[in-house]
């Protein structure tokens, strides 16, 4: 796998690859991978000749200072992990290479950005839209892979590429989990034993939900999810959001209608750290 850490190094690598007529697949992340990660570079891999990933830990979609710094990081690892999936090349860049001055130019996000974490999370989506947009300009690949796990990152980027004419197939990867249930998350790295413990809790509680929902009249769906608030609340630190939501527009769904695909999304604090996790109801 070759590394690079300057722009204009690694245009100038694709720009050779291009020549050759390669197919690109980008994987961006923001390192401490686990095998949710690794789970999209296979899918990059069976689209493309070529697989980029990067890691860059975005400051700017950082709506707590404390949260940025305590960011998990483990670079050598990652490489070990991106060689083991054959990955062909890393952008790793500094914040100053990508960041050199301040940016005048910012993002406004309607609509997609009104619930759930675009609610709770000021600015976030502004800055994973603007790092998204710099690195799509940086790799130019033909596809990108973006994780279920961030929903609502996935339907904004989906977006963002067909309002700004980025000629980029975006490509979903299913959630990945521990066999307990838990989404991975390098977030999930600062839990402390007792929380991960209890961590599994969220997909079981969003599972049993789900199949009430799916077999009870369409306007019961306010009691179910007050119960598994109800249940959420007795096991975490506090409750950011729990909702439902049309899959396309994000949405709050009132009444459930079997024929507009829908999800559960979840955010819960674990002590300091919070959870996010998402189940399609159908
Ligand atoms: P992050 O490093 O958290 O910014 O995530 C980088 C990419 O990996 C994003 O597209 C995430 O949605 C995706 N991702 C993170 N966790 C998982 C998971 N458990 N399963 C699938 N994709 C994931």
């Amino acid at each position: 796998m070759r590394i690079f850490h300057k722009i204009s190094e690694i245009k100038s690598e694709i720009k050779n690859l291009k020549k050759q007529g390669k197919k690109i697949a980008f994987v961006p992340t923001m390192g401490f991978l686990h095998e949710g990660h690794l789970s999209l570079i296979d899918e990059a891999k069976k689209n493309a000749d070529i697989v980029i990933s990067s890691i860059f830990v975005n400051q700017k979609q950082f709506n707590e200072a404390s949260d940025f710094t305590n960011y998990p990081s483990n670079l050598e690892g990652d490489i070990a992990k991106l060689e083991s999936k054959k990955t062909d090349i890393l952008f790793c860049p500094n914040s100053s290479e990508i960041y050199p001055r301040p940016n005048l130019i910012n993002f406004e996000i309607k609509n997609l950005a009104d619930n759930l974490c675009g609610a709770t999370r000021q600015n976030h989506f502004q800055g994973v839209v603007l790092v998204v947009s710099k690195l799509f300009n940086i790799i130019d690949p033909d596809v990108a892979i973006f994780g279920e796990k961030d929903f609502q990152q996935l339907q904004i980027i989906r977006r963002l590429v067909s309002d700004l004419n980025f000629d980029i197939k975006i490509i979903p990867g299913a959630i990945f989990r521990e066999e307990n249930g838990l989404a991975m998350s390098s977030r999930n790295s600062r839990l402390t034993s007792d929380n991960l413990n209890k961590s599994p809790e969220i997909y079981k509680i969003l599972s049993a939900a789900k199949t009430e929902i799916l077999s009870s009249k369409t306007d019961k769906i306010h009691e179910i999810l007050e119960k598994a608030k109800i249940k959420l609340s007795k096991i975490f630190d506090k409750i950011d959001y729990l909702e439902i939501c049309d899959e396309e527009n994000l949405q709050i769904v009132k009444e459930f209608d079997k024929n507009i695909k829908s999800r559960i999304f979840v955010a819960v604090y674990a002590g300091e750290i919070r959870l996010i996790d998402n189940i399609p109801l159908y």
